[in-house]
């Protein structure tokens, strides 16, 4: 029996799990925000994590989730020195996520000394991912010289639900092709050939691919540079703008909320209509893309917020969608949890080291 601690530190935040681990069993979980913002009780993650651990006592492992492992990580990592430079050496790639886990993993190591970490890698699951599909049509230079290829992001819940799957259907992995629909906020979309990411929607960054709550998703190029010299917007302005006034929210001109949209729609507004038709229509041609890169599908499976609560969304992504497949694939709706998986890899490297 084994206690694993699972900590997902953001920018201003902490969300940590317990288990038990192999029972899997949830102790206790938690959150902490606003950390580092005016009149917040934590200033940093340090003192934050402190209040967690007093809190839960006992720790065997700690397993974190980072967001960006580069071409460097390519599976679940046990924390050390040059894992540290590593991870920091990525945050030249990931400037708004890598130095907030990484500052959960610093404050770990001072609080615990001494107990085992294990960084678990949003991209790692996509390390699989063939050259042809992850290399740019630029200049090949810049893969060389700045890292500059698709790395793609929520590999833990792509890898996740693919498992559930596995054991749902009771079909091992190597047997199945899978899509796997991750529509949140951050939406993504990932095909699966026996256990593999072969294809993943989001890119460089986060913000290629579907349409999501505030991101835009694939969008030509030289549009934002045109945009840029119109509005003489800085790249910092531009940024956001592609990031947080963007996809369903700057469609609508409402809100990144589904169920607001879905309200709004049914008062009759226009654009609220218009912005969930192109975030279904979006994910449909993914679909269509992936059904070709896979050669076949037994299950399409939808999770997340969005994924996992929307019904008629997710109708209106299957209407009609599969009538050219000889056998129809399963749907699925499976729940994710991305803290149970990082738990069960740290229980895994853990042990398997032991
Ligand atoms: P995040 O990427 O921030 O974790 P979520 O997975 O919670 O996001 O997804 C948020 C989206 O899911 C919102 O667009 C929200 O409208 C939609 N959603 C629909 N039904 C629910 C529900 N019952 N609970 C939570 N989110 C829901």
């Amino acid at each position: 029996m084994m206690k694993i601690l699972v900590i997902n530190s953001g920018s201003s935040s902490i969300k940590y799990k317990l288990f038990d681990m192999p029972s899997q069993r949830l102790i206790t979980k938690g959150l902490i925000d606003r950390i580092g913002e005016a009149g917040s009780k934590f200033s940093n993650h340090y003192s934050g994590l402190k209040v967690i651990l007093e809190k839960i006592k006992s720790v065997d492992a700690v397993g974190h989730r980072v967001v960006h492992g580069a071409e460097k990580f390519k599976k679940p990592t046990l924390v050390d020195q040059n894992v540290i430079k590593g991870i920091k050496k990525c945050c030249a790639i990931a400037p708004l996520h890598n130095p907030a886990n990484l500052s959960g993993i610093l404050a770990c190591q001072k609080l615990l000394p001494g107990t085992k970490q294990v960084a678990v890698f949003d991209t790692a699951f996509h390390q699989s991912i063939p050259e042809h599909a992850y290399i740019y049509g630029l200049p090949y230079e810049y893969y060389q010289r700045l890292g500059a290829r698709k790395y793609g992001f929520h590999g833990t819940s792509h890898e996740y639900v693919a498992a559930e799957a596995s054991r749902i259907l009771k079909k091992p992995l190597n047997k199945l092709k899978l899509i796997t629909c991750h529509l949140g906020n951050g939406c993504s979309i990932t095909a699966i050939d026996k256990g593999k990411s072969v294809d993943t929607s989001m890119g460089f960054t986060p913000l290629e691919g579907l349409v999501m709550g505030t991101r835009c998703g694939d969008t030509d190029p030289a549009l934002i540079i045109h945009i840029m010299r119109k509005k003489k917007l800085d790249t910092k302005q531009m940024d956001r703008i592609l990031n947080k006034e963007s996809g369903l929210k700057g469609i609508s001109g409402i809100s990144n909320d589904v169920r607001l949209l879905e309200e709004k729609v049914g008062a009759g507004n226009k654009r609220a209509k218009l912005a969930l038709d192109i975030f279904v229509y979006r994910i449909r041609k993914y679909i269509g893309a992936y059904l070709s890169v896979l050669g076949g599908l037994d299950a399409l499976i939808f999770t997340a917020g969005i994924g996992e609560n929307q019904a008629d969304i997710r109708e209106n992504i299957c209407r009609g969608l599969f009538g050219c497949l000889g056998k129809k694939p399963k749907i699925m709706i499976i729940p994710t949890n991305e803290e149970l998986m990082i738990a069960r890899q740290t229980f895994k490297l853990i042990t398997r080291r032991a």
